[in-house]
């Protein structure tokens, strides 16, 4: 059955977030595409409107770091959202490694944590300038996550719902997605800042990082978190790494420590973190293409 006279509806890939997202085929191009479908919320009359017209912007942003948006358009009363087709996720990926392959080259580790955040489209959301850890640029927080990082069939990794957010909120995000996206936040989100910056990015890729090189998810907070006096700390600052990560390189730790910093001034920029030395020393990472797959 052919949608918006272009679609041809395949199966179900999932549910998320903001409802179903389906395969198809997009016969203008012969391409694969995944679909969102997004149900209209308790949003008032017009919302849609409003929120096409932003995602139409989000259409031109063309980065190879980041999920491809290539079409929005209304349908049935449900906003629909064609996206290029992604392969699999980092989360996926990584939890089904005993099955498949048995480790993660650690000079690969870096493909999966900082790729996405080069300069060019971290400028996009910073209306005044190049960044600040403090500034509030009305949206950051791109919702990091492993099942957020879509990887491609060449291997290589990418950024989903950029820019989704902030557009329809977190409204009708369902309470699991929270818990989850929870162990990836910034120390100061989970107290209810409402000013941040880049840095929650930095921190969720660190945690991101962190969980590649252990295999489990570093910081799981608990819903005390949400008491008010909550202030408690799995991790405390300039505890030795190495004790926690004994077969991490040196300046694998050295970059892990500036990043993993509670203060987000202090905290290194993602700029910084893409220069640093742990990117550049060592065999380089293995070519997408050359990594292993499963059968
Ligand atoms: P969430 O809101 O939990 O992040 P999504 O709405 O992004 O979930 O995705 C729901 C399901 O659809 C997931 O299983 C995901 O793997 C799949 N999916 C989402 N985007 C794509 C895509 N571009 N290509 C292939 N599958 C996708």
């Amino acid at each position: 059955k052919k949608v918006a006279d272009r679609y041809l509806k395949c199966e179900v890939l999932g549910e998320g977030t903001y409802g179903v997202v389906y395969k198809a085929i997009d016969t203008k191009t012969g391409q694969t595409v995944a679909i969102k479908k997004i149900q209209p919320g308790k949003q008032k009359e017009g919302a849609n409107f409003t929120a096409l017209r932003e995602i139409k912007l989000l259409k031109e942003l063309k980065d190879p770091n980041i999920i491809e948006l290539i079409d929005a358009f209304p349908h049935k009363g449900n906003l629909h959202v064609v996206f290029e087709f992604m392969e699999t996720d980092l989360e996926a990926e990584h939890y089904s490694f005993p099955h498949r392959y048995k480790v993660i080259p650690s000079n690969d580790i870096e493909r999966t944590c900082l790729l996405p955040y080069e300069m060019g489209f971290a400028q996009l959301l910073m209306p005044n300038g190049p960044h600040e850890p403090e500034m509030d640029v009305g949206c950051v927080g791109r919702d990091m996550k492993p099942n957020n990082l879509l990887i491609g069939p060449n291997g290589r990794l990418k950024l989903a719902d950029f820019g989704l957010v902030c557009i329809f909120g977190s409204l009708g995000r369902r309470f699991t997605h929270q818990v989850f996206a929870r162990w990836y936040r910034a120390p100061k989100l989970l107290f209810g800042a409402k000013q941040y910056g880049l840095g929650v990015d930095v921190w969720a890729s660190t945690c991101i990082f962190v969980e590649l090189l252990l295999r489990r998810p570093f910081l799981q907070w608990a819903d005390m978190i949400y008491l008010p006096d909550y202030v408690e700390y799995q991790y405390v600052p300039g505890q030795p790494l190495r004790a926690t990560f004994p077969m991490a390189s040196d300046d694998a730790l050295d970059l892990l420590s500036k990043m993993f910093m509670y203060d987000p001034k202090a905290r290194i920029s993602t700029h910084q973190a893409l220069e640093h030395r742990y990117f550049s020393y060592g065999p380089p990472p293995t070519e997408p293409t050359l990594l292993p797959r499963p059968p």
